[in-house]
């Protein structure tokens, strides 16, 4: 529960500016790191520094002093505190006493000191020697009958060096189970942009932003989720370049925002405004504003006008004539009705996107966490298609990653599904035949647990049982286990949900020096362009009995596998032998890896799109068409809203910084339901009225949250808003995109119950 009452106060001014800049000094003084805090702010995402170890937008590489966002200092702030969770701590409170406590409370708790394992006589945590907790997890993973019996989870704070290792590590031990964060949010972008044009990647980097002639920012909160976006969205404007911003929720940076970092605007508390038109779109409306805007295309192209870059379409693209037949179909009552959209608007939203001859198209969770989320950026990417956006400066598809190396992860192969030519260089290069068959996504991992076929689960960070949908399903799943291990630098909910025994292992953080036999040891991070660039921390660790993840890797890999091919111990002191055996892995991208990051800048990896290349079977572009209006199911109901889950501003993923949410106008209060005023009247009530939320769902799992504030809030009709991860238990396991396993998240089928 929040310190403080609940209050709601509309916030009409611009986001950023002093806003920020009190919101960092507010946080670097609640963390006891004043100092500490702030002279490592002027290294991070700077060259030779360290890299932000929150979202994945790129660095500027500027001449700015600061090359960080508010939220990147809270992410710091909260890695370098002064608090700690030390022995003393844990004999103080039992794991049951423990779970009565919020998520914020055990964030505020403070960094981990030391390896910890649970006492059942006790329910206690205590104390336990690396290698004792080494010992437990090589003794459980031995013990299995088969190595299908554990999951490998990954969060994307994982670097390179460290993901790159347990992958080859688990794939020795002889399965794929790599449920991991991305499956929660971009897996549609790796698994759906694949088949269209032939990499599960943006084809677009930060220079593109100064060469675009029009940017659409579709289903991401920029300003919360990517701030520095910010910079290269207000430099467009600036420009004049037009942005369209979708959202069923009219967040704040997306209208107007201060840059903290342009002295004029902050001495004069002056603004830009950002979206030159905001979309107010329905939640589910995108398919059907993607459609329209084609319709209008072919539409001008039918009667005569050239519209389409038809040179491009013909040498690089096949499937046209089947998105054109479609799009052509559909009838604009039934458009406007499902986008909730004026048709004039999508008009003018078409032409601004036929004017502009290089068009970025940004995309977050608002697109990807849909039942059918994998196809409809297939439709993002037909739009691009019929305008040759692809291998041109100003042009392309961006996905926002939203966790600093979850992109990097996969591609060092962090990979549920692997290709068989991977395993063939894995096996080329370390000398054992892994398996080839597909292993399990994150759903599917809580599946095998709640059927009792999963009996280990290795978390390297996260909070694996608050990032995933079912809350409570996921609660008796990880209760099920024989082993659950949690490798962390703070403590969290994942720790506290465990197996019949269970580990906390503590691990040196992003901010903090690595040091080794062989020295000062940096890793290596992808962001969401595909830059890769060091990390070196700057900091102390926060205890002397901390371990790198790459150590914990190894040390596991040691003790579950005694015949290992592997030379952990040579990658343990020195990760430019990581590297080679990455080169060797991956020559296509990687080759070369430990001389070229010594660039400062670091290296692009190849996106063969951006060469009008395309690595798909057919060696095109593909126009992929998508039946229908609807990114998921209908649902018979005449009371069904829609429920996204987002975050607040001060949250990143399952942390949360504080119960304040200052651009939507909310503080004190995380259990909130922002709703539609015509929504809220139909249903006889009134605003701040508390009401439970049930979900519509034909599995016979009843799902209810009670205890919610009614928030009149400009939401579409049809589509209400709360925060993950207390709306989680509200998501089926079984609501998932089929092509990538990632959960609707964003459209939850619910009904308001008083
Ligand atoms: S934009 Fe993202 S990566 Fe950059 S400082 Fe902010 S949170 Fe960190």
């Amino acid at each position: 529960m929040a310190d403080h009452k609940p209050r709601y106060k509309t916030y009409n001014a611009p986001a950023g500016g002093w806003g920020a800049a009190a919101a960092t000094a507010k946080v670097l003084l609640e963390q006891s790191v004043v100092a500490k805090g702030s002279k490592a702010l002027l290294s991070m995402n700077k060259p030779g520094g360290f890299k932000c170890p929150s979202c994945a937008y790129p660095d500027q590489a500027c001449e700015k002093i600061f090359d960080f966002c508010e939220n990147g200092a809270k992410a710091l702030a909260h890695e370098a505190t002064k608090s700690r969770v030390t022995r003393a701590f844990f004999a103080q409170h039992s794991v049951t006493e423990l779970m009565q406590q919020s998520d914020y409370w055990l964030e505020m708790q403070g960094r981990l000191t030391e390896p910890m394992r649970y006492d059942a006589a006790t329910d206690h945590y205590v104390p336990c020697g690396w290698d004792e907790a080494f010992e437990t997890i090589g003794r459980h993973l031995r013990g299995l009958d088969s190595p299908h019996q554990a999951e490998f989870y990954t969060s994307g704070r994982t670097p390179n060096e460290a993901a790159f290792l347990y992958s080859i590590f688990v794939r020795e031990f002889g399965t794929n189970n790599f449920p991991d964060c991305s499956n929660m949010c971009h897996e549609p972008t790796s698994r759906g942009l694949p088949p269209s044009i032939g990499v599960g990647k943006g084809t677009v980097v930060l220079d593109d932003f100064d060469h675009a002639e029009a940017i659409f920012v579709i289903g991401h909160n920029t300003g919360t989720n990517a701030p520095r976006m910010m910079t290269n969205l207000v430099a467009a404007r600036k420009r004049g370049i037009p942005i369209v911003a979708v959202n069923p929720m009219p967040e704040r940076a997306l209208i107007r925002f201060t840059e903290p970092q342009d002295l004029v605007q902050m001495a004069t508390f002056g603004s830009t405004p950002v979206s030159s038109e905001f979309v107010h779109i329905r939640i589910g409306g995108d398919l059907a504003f993607f459609k329209g805007i084609m319709k209008v295309m072919f539409e001008r192209e039918a009667a005569g006008e050239t519209v389409l870059d038809h040179d491009f379409i013909r040498e690089h693209t096949v499937g046209i004539d089947a998105v054109r037949e479609d799009a052509l179909a559909q009838d604009w009552a039934e458009i406007v009705a499902v986008s909730g959209l004026e048709e004039a608007q999508i008009r003018r939203c078409a032409e601004i996107y036929i004017r502009s001859s290089a068009t970025i198209i940004c995309y977050g969770m608002g697109l990807t966490q849909h039942q059918y989320g994998s196809q409809l950026l297939q439709q993002v990417s037909n739009l691009l298609l019929l305008k040759g956006n692809y291998g041109k400066p100003g042009a392309g598809i961006s996905p926002i990653r939203g966790h600093s190396n979850v992109q990097g992860d996969r591609t060092v192969g962090v990979d549920e599904k692997p290709s068989q030519a991977y395993l063939d260089r894995v096996r080329d290069v370390f000398g054992f035949e892994p398996p080839r068959e597909h292993g399990h996504h994150t759903v599917e991992s809580v599946e095998a647990m709640l059927a009792g076929t999963a009996r280990v689960f290795i978390g390297l960070g996260g909070n694996f049982v608050r990032a995933v949908p079912d809350t409570d399903r996921a609660y008796a799943a990880m209760s099920k286990l024989d082993l659950s291990v949690g490798i962390a630098t703070k403590l969290n909910r994942g720790h506290l949900v465990h197996g019949r025994e269970a580990l906390i292992l503590p691990v040196v953080a992003r901010s903090e020096r690595i040091e080794t036999s062989r020295g000062e040891q940096f890793v290596t991070i992808e962001d969401s362009m595909s830059n890769v660039s060091a990390s070196r921390g700057v900091l102390d660790p926060a205890s002397p009995d901390l371990l790198p993840e790459v150590e914990i890797v190894c040390r596991m890999a040691m003790a579950a596998l005694p015949d290992s091919r592997v030379d952990w111990r040579r990658c343990i002191d020195d990760y430019d032998a990581i590297r080679d055996l990455i080169a060797e892995v991956y020559p296509a991208i990687y080759s070369d890896f430990s001389a070229k990051i010594r660039d400062p800048a670091g290296f692009h990896l190849d996106i063969p799109p951006r060469r009008r290349v395309w690595p798909t079977p057919n060696g095109k572009a593909n126009f992929l068409p998508m039946p229908g209006l609807h990114p998921d199911d209908p649902v018979d109901d005449p009371w069904m809203l829609r429920l996204a889950t987002v975050r607040s501003h001060d949250q990143f993923n399952t942390t949360i910084y504080s119960y304040n949410d200052r651009y939507r106008g909310v503080y004190n209060d995380r259990m909130v339901l922002f709703m539609n005023a015509q929504d809220i009247a139909d249903r006889g009530l009134k605003e701040y009225d508390k009401v439970a939320l049930e979900t519509i769902f034909g599995d016979g799992v009843h799902r209810r949250i009670d205890g919610l504030t009614v928030l009149d809030y400009p939401m579409p009709r049809g589509a209400v808003a709360g925060y993950y991860p207390e709306l989680n238990p509200l998501i089926p396991l079984d609501y998932y995109d089929r092509t990538s396993g990632t959960p609707a998240a964003k459209s939850i089928p619910v009904r308001i119950v008083v």
